[in-house]
């Protein structure tokens, strides 16, 4: 019997149906424009969850944390605002930040590209820092650093700081606020991939002065495609709301006293929102069994490390995005002598076949052949695995950006991969996927 093909993180629908219920109501209604019933519900469903704060409980002997809380209140005022993609987050929380041309912007080199590209939409520039070796994310001292460098050499503050939870894993955002706070310069929580990762109980993207979520199909909840912008009072909000629907003043024709964005998301993509919303913290909890048998079947096989959190399950609550394991550079695996031999044919996650053609297999920064060997050896056993995300100060087109690196985050690329996670991997999967990788290795 031909195996289904095991995918990072493939969206999965409620087995109610309820997406299609909420999208049925658009249609009936004539809601199908990017305001609408499902818009104002799907905000109101997120408000509901990122406002509330559960007491964790820890859970001795392990650095797991199973979700399991001993109370939830209602205690932050946080609203939202759903937008058309987590990257138009980024960009309107920048605005509100005021970030202009010739600025800078502090941000984690480790990261997706979608932190730092709407930066220089602005005509401002990212700083990139490099991260800590526990969690993957933003080193709060290296930070701190880079802050009284930027500051000695330009004689002006960075205007945002902007952490990034890494396939889910807070950053430490305690380290971060005290330093944010010694500077008096606001944080943007880049929450894109760590929405419902909890840092000491409460939702990450609420700690700092805004907080970004994305929902594109991939991540832990999906719209299709889309995000939102957590927003720290009513104001913020308006001003958001605002930017996001083409800044119109109030007169019955159309009047521009500013320069506006069409990011509203549409009431047809959040009405998948809300039915996914029902199924938020079951998916939560499958990510993070599967990650607890990655953890658990891979206990033992020297070489091969399995990604966790910290220990302390009391600070430490990820989601479990995507399950990642560093290979060790000594580990031998079957063909790695031949890796990096073809070029490639698709980019990854290559827009509708749309490629650069590349003319070299290589760059001059990439994943150790043990890892692209493997890489290969899952991919024709039917498993998507993908190295980790390239640091951004390793990226050509940010070669001129400004860097305070450590080594952390270029030597995690080198050794990394991304291994099947989603809602849609079940425990017989993920057996498979671990016996591949003992069977890869020489
Ligand atoms: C996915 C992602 C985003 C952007 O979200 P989109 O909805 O795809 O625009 C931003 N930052 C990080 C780290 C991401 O992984």
């Amino acid at each position: 019997m031909e195996r289904k093909r095991i995918y990072l993180c493939l969206a999965h629908m409620s087995d109610a149906g309820l997406e299609q219920k909420y999208i049925q109501e658009a249609f009936d209604t004539n809601w199908v424009v990017p305001l609408g019933p499902n818009v104002n519900g799907f905000e109101k469903d997120l408000e509901s969850f990122v406002n509330e704060i559960k007491v964790p409980e820890p859970v001795e002997g392990t650095t797991f944390n199973d979700g399991i809380s001993t109370g939830s209140m209602t205690c932050l005022n946080k609203r939202l605002v759903a937008l058309s993609a987590g990257t138009a987050a980024v960009h309107l929380a920048l605005i509100a930040c005021g970030v202009g041309p010739g600025d800078e912007v502090i941000v984690q080199s480790f990261t997706f590209c979608a932190s730092s590209n709407p930066i220089t939409y602005l005509g401002a520039t990212p700083v990139f820092v490099d991260s800590e070796k526990d969690s993957w994310n933003i080193d709060p001292e290296l930070m701190e650093e880079a802050i009284r460098d930027r500051i000695a050499k330009t004689g002006r503050k960075p205007k945002a700081i902007m952490p990034v939870a890494l396939y889910g894993m807070p950053y430490d955002i305690d380290r971060i606020m005290e330093v944010a706070a010694k500077y008096d310069i606001p944080v943007i929580e880049d929450a894109a991939e760590g929405f419902g990762s909890r840092w000491k109980g409460q939702v990450l993207g609420t700690f700092g002065r805004y907080g970004v979520l994305s929902f594109n199909g991939n991540k832990m909840i999906t719209t299709s495609g889309g995000g939102a912008l957590i927003c720290p009072d009513q104001e913020a909000w308006q001003k958001i709301m605002w930017l996001a629907t083409q800044a119109r003043e109030a007169y019955p024709y159309y009047q521009h006293e500013a320069i506006g964005y069409n990011y509203r998301m549409s009431n047809i993509c959040a009405g998948i929102g809300r039915g996914q919303m029902t199924v938020l913290d079951e998916h939560i909890n499958h990510h993070k069994h599967v990650q607890k048998m990655y953890e658990e079947l891979l206990a033992g096989v020297p070489g091969i490390h399995v990604h966790s959190q910290p220990c302390s399950g009391e600070k430490y609550d990820s989601n479990y995005w995507l399950c990642t394991i560093t290979l060790d550079p000594s580990l031998r695996v079957k063909g790695q002598e031949n890796a990096y031999q073809t070029v490639i044919q698709g980019a990854v996650g290559g827009a509708a076949g749309v490629v650069h053609a590349t003319e070299s297999a290589h760059t001059d920064c990439e994943p150790n052949a043990n890892v692209e060997a493997m890489r290969v050896i899952l991919d024709q056993a039917g498993i998507e695995a993908r190295p980790l995300w390239k640091p951004m100060h390793k990226q050509p087109v940010y070669k001129d950006a400004p860097a305070y690196v450590n080594g952390v985050s270029e030597s995690l690329f080198k050794m990394g991969l991304c291994l099947p996670s989603g809602p849609c991997v079940s425990d017989e999967d993920v057996e498979y996927i671990v016996t591949c990788i003992k069977n890869a290795i020489i």
